[in-house]
């Protein structure tokens, strides 16, 4: 790889939920939305941010969900390491995971890394910790013995601004997102702060969020960042993922 910056996404599996569960009161068919994650390739080091499931998650096509069930739909070669590896990068090259949060579709991977230092909300760690539960927060996702670098706020990376972690509360209590300065322009990898452009453009949250008060914070922010020409990448927003060329460096 060359001595640019630059960011791949990829998809570690799907989401599916019931229509209203991004914007309640959306009617219609089940959504599906992608499970990301992103390679943030800088010439002094690689970071994941998100790593998808965990693969006790992983499904046979045969028993895959029926087509209206929440849950996850996640097969074989979908895993991060698998992606990585798709495009010549071995997953022991990888130095740091940004995780948005320590939600099982989040952090699955980060064992699939095993020279990566995992880079963590102090308040999000904490929760995780203090109050696992199944299907939500799973102490063998993000409690693998491997190196945690646990922050509270705002933190360069790289120290030069071109990838910083900003904090986007609310969905969970220590969630955070990162702004990746390409050559072509910023972009947010956002996570779970907001999980679609629907959600943005109708200020709207979902009711999976712990702090209304604090997503509603984060919300503004997003908007306002987007109406000053950052361009977002959502959580799980299928629409704008069709529009992604998985695997391919972003202009
Ligand atoms: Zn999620």
């Amino acid at each position: 790889m060359d001595k640019t910056l630059r960011l791949f996404a990829f998809n570690c599996g799907w989401f599916q939920c019931r229509p209203g569960y991004f914007v309640e009161g959306d009617e219609g068919d089940y959504l599906r939305g992608p499970v990301p994650s992103y390679l943030i390739d800088h010439p002094r080091g690689r970071a994941l941010f998100d790593t998808g499931m965990g693969v006790r998650y992983r499904r046979e096509l045969a028993d895959a969900l029926p087509a209206a069930k929440f849950g996850l739909q996640w097969f074989e070669g979908m895993d991060v390491a698998t992606r990585l590896r798709a495009i010549d990068v071995d997953p022991a090259s990888i130095d740091w995971v940004i995780n948005s949060h320590l939600h099982i579709d989040h952090c699955g991977g980060n064992a699939l890394l095993p020279n990566a230092t995992a880079i963590v909300q102090a308040a999000e760690w904490n929760t995780a910790r203090d109050k696992p539960e199944a299907g939500l927060y799973e102490a063998q996702d993000y409690d693998t013995g491997q190196p945690i670098k646990a922050i509270a706020g705002e933190h360069d990376l790289f120290g030069d601004g071109t990838v910083r972690i900003v904090p986007t509360h609310g969905h969970t209590p220590g969630h955070q997102s990162v702004i990746v300065r390409l050559p072509g322009g910023e972009v947010l990898l956002a996570g779970d702060c907001c999980y679609t452009e629907r959600n943005l453009d109708a200020m709207v949250q979902p009711r999976a969020t712990v702090d209304f008060e604090a997503g509603r914070v984060t919300m503004e922010r997003l908007a306002s960042l987007r109406s000053g020409g950052i361009r977002i990448l959502f959580g799980h927003d299928g629409r704008q993922w069709a529009t992604l060329r998985e695997g391919v460096a972003f202009d």
